[in-house]
């Protein structure tokens, strides 16, 4: 009888998140700040995929963006890991009031 080995399944340590979205821009307003690192020709679609990571030094999540390829309409974005920062606004506001959304109507 033999014992299999337990191997280290696939680095899964990030979480992943993924979520579509119908939207007509690829890159949704989630405020947090990305930077293109990377984009790669998907077959059977027109639309590439996109990857983003986080602009914080600190922080190591990704996201790639992509569109439907049943329904371009359709995007797909998908976070690994985790953000251990709080989003980043063009704006610095102290902290944790959401009031900068009424700055858009004057
Ligand atoms: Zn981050």
């Amino acid at each position: 009888m033999k014992l299999k080995k337990i191997r280290c399944r696939k680095k899964v340590r990030e979480p992943r998140f993924c979520f579509k979205t119908l939207s007509e821009v690829d890159v949704l307003d989630d405020g947090y700040k990305w930077r293109k690192y990377g984009q790669k020709v998907v077959k059977n679609t027109l639309h590439p995929r996109s990857y983003y990571r986080c602009t914080k030094d600190s922080c190591r999540v990704k996201k790639r963006v992509e569109r439907l390829s049943e329904d371009p309409r359709m995007v797909i974005t998908t976070y690994e890991g985790r953000h251990a920062h709080s989003p980043s606004h063009d704006q610095d506001e102290d902290g944790h009031s959401p009031s900068h959304l009424s700055n858009f109507f004057f």
